[in-house]
C-alpha cells in the first residue's frame, strides 16, 4: 500500500469512528431525556440522590397525591389517644372523636385523657368564669387554637373578656334534657370549652343569644381557628322529648350556643361551611357518618 493510500484509510476510518461516535452520544443523551418518567417510580422508592437535576422536573408528576381532596382530611389515628383505655371506636380519631349517649367513655378513659391536658390559665392566661369548676384544662393542640381565638375576639371588642366556663370534665351532669350523664358528656374529650364573655352575661343560657354578641362572633369566625358550634338549633332533634339520644342521621340532642369543640382548621371549615350538608351547618355526628368514619350512629359502630 502507498502511503498516500495508506493515509486515506486511516482517515477514512476515524471519520466513521467520529460519525459512529457522534451518533452514540446522541443517542445516549436522548435516551436520558426521556428515561426519568420511567424512572421516577423505582427512584422514589430506592435510590433518588443519584439524579439530583432530574428530581425538580418529577416533582409535578408527583402531584395527583394532594389534589384526592377528601384524602387529605380522613384523620391519621392519633397515637396520643389512641392509646388510651376504655375510649370508643372515634377516640383514636384524636380530634375528631365522638363522645355522645351512643359513642361512650369509661372511667379509664376519662382519667387517662385528664393527664394529657394543660392547663389553660397557666399556660395562656385563659381564665374560668366559675371558680367551681376548677382550672380549665384542654388538649395542647386546641389550647393554642383557642387562645389565638380569644386573642381575635378581644381585639375585635377591646375591653372584652372571653373566658371557659368549664372545660375538660370528669364527671358528667344528670340534669335531664341538656345535660350529659358521666361517659356521654364531650367535656371528656379535652376539646371542647363551654365560652362565656360575662360582659353580656353570666348564665349559659340560649335564650340570651341574642344579646350575647360573643357567641354570635364564635358562631361566624371560630372555624377559622378550628372550633365549631357543636349544638347548632339546626341539629338538636325533635325538642323536649327525654332521652335526647343522636339518631340515624346526625342529630345532637342538644341546642347550646356556648359550647365549642376543637376539630382543627379543614374539619371545622368543611363542617361550618356545610360540605356535606348542602352548605348549611353540619353536626359532627353527620359529617363523620358522610365522611365514612363511622357507620351507624345510633349503635356506635365505626365499620
Ligand atoms: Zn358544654
Amino acid at each position: 500500500m502507498k502511503p498516500r493510500q495508506k493515509l486515506t484509510l486511516i482517515l477514512s476510518l476515524s471519520l466513521v469512528f467520529l460519525v459512529t461516535l457522534i451518533a452514540t452520544l446522541f443517542i445516549i443523551t436522548n435516551g436520558k431525556k426521556t428515561n426519568p418518567e420511567n424512572n421516577t417510580a423505582s427512584e422514589n422508592q430506592s435510590e433518588q440522590p443519584k439524579e439530583s437535576e432530574a428530581t425538580p422536573e418529577e416533582s409535578p408528576e408527583e402531584t395527583p397525591t394532594s389534589t384526592e381532596a377528601p384524602a387529605s382530611l380522613v384523620p391519621d389515628v392519633n397515637p396520643t389517644t389512641a392509646s388510651l383505655p376504655g375510649g370508643n371506636c372515634t377516640t383514636p380519631l384524636g380530634k375528631l372523636m365522638l363522645i355522645n349517649a351512643n359513642f361512650t367513655v369509661d372511667g379509664n378513659f376519662i382519667s387517662s385523657r385528664r393527664n394529657q391536658l394543660i392547663d389553660l390559665t397557666a399556660t395562656y392566661g385563659i381564665t374560668e368564669a366559675n371558680s367551681w369548676n376548677g382550672v380549665p384544662l384542654l388538649d395542647s393542640e386546641a389550647a393554642s387554637h383557642l387562645n389565638d381565638m380569644i386573642v381575635a375576639y378581644q381585639t375585635a371588642y377591646p375591653g372584652h373578656t372571653m373566658q371557659t366556663m368549664s372545660c375538660f370534665r370528669s364527671y358528667g351532669t344528670s340534669c335531664g334534657r341538656l345535660c350529659a350523664p358521666t361517659g356521654t358528656s364531650e367535656h371528656h374529650s379535652g376539646y371542647t370549652c363551654d365560652l362565656i364573655d360575662t360582659a353580656y352575661g353570666n348564665s349559659l343560657d340560649t335564650d340570651y343569644y341574642a344579646q350575647h354578641i360573643d357567641w354570635q362572633w364564635l358562631k361566624q369566625n371560630s372555624y377559622k381557628y378550628g372550633f365549631i358550634d357543636r349544638y347548632p338549633l339546626e341539629w338538636a332533634g325533635s325538642s323536649m322529648s327525654e332521652p335526647l339520644n343522636v339518631n340515624a342521621n346526625g342529630t345532637t340532642g342538644y341546642y347550646e350556643t356556648w359550647h365549642y369543640r376543637y376539630v382543627g382548621i379543614p374539619a371545622a371549615t368543611e363542617i361550618a361551611t356545610g360540605k356535606y350538608n348542602n352548605g348549611a351547618y353540619d353536626s359532627l355526628e353527620h359529617y363523620l357518618k358522610s365522611l365514612g368514619l363511622v357507620k351507624d350512629l345510633q349503635s356506635g359502630i365505626c365499620n
